[in-house]
C-alpha cells in the first residue's frame, strides 16, 4: 500500500524514517543521565566538592560546562565518566543506549541516531565492557 503524500495519514515506516533523538525530551534525558552518572549528585571531578547551587545544576543539565566553585576547574556532567569525551548530547546518548538495550541491529541504530556504524559499535563496546565489569564485580562480591 502506498500512501504517497496523501494528507492526514502516515505509515509506521514514516516515523521509522523520521524518528531521532530530537523527538525525546532533552531535559528528561539529561535528568535521567545525571541520576545514573551521578547517583549521589554531581560533584567536581577535580576536588570532589558537591554541586548544589541551582544555576550550576541547570547548566550541567543543559549539557554545558561549569566552573567548580572551589577549585576553579571546568567540567561537564559527563567529565571523567565512561561517557567522557562524547560528542553526543543527552537525548542522543539515551536513544542510542535504548536501541542497543533493545538489541536493535547496528545499522538501524546508526540510522535512527544519525551516527556512523563505527560510532554505534564503539558505544556498544563501552556498554558491553560495563556489563562484563558489573558481572565480575558481582562474582567477586559473591566470592567474599
Ligand atoms: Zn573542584
Amino acid at each position: 500500500m502506498c500512501t504517497g503524500n496523501r494528507r492526514g495519514v502516515f505509515l509506521p515506516s514514516t516515523i521509522a524514517h523520521d524518528f531521532g533523538a530530537h523527538f525525546l525530551d532533552s531535559e528528561c534525558c539529561a535528568t535521567w543521565l545525571m541520576s545514573k552518572i551521578h547517583p549521589d549528585g554531581p560533584h567536581c571531578p577535580g576536588c570532589g566538592v558537591g554541586i548544589n547551587d541551582e544555576k550550576r545544576l541547570k547548566a550541567l543539565l543543559s549539557d554545558k560546562r561549569i566552573r567548580c566553585p572551589q577549585c576553579g576547574r571546568f567540567f561537564s556532567m559527563l567529565s571523567r565518566s565512561f561517557l567522557s569525551g562524547t560528542h553526543l548530547g543527552c537525548s542522543e546518548i539515551v536513544l542510542l543506549a535504548l536501541l542497543l538495550g533493545l538489541d536493535v541491529p547496528i545499522k538501524t541504530v546508526s540510522g535512527l541516531t544519525r551516527q556512523t556504524d563505527e560510532t554505534v559499535r564503539t558505544y556498544e563496546r563501552k556498554f558491553r565492557m560495563l556489563q562484563i565489569a558489573g558481572r565480575l564485580l558481582q562474582e567477586l562480591e559473591g566470592a567474599s
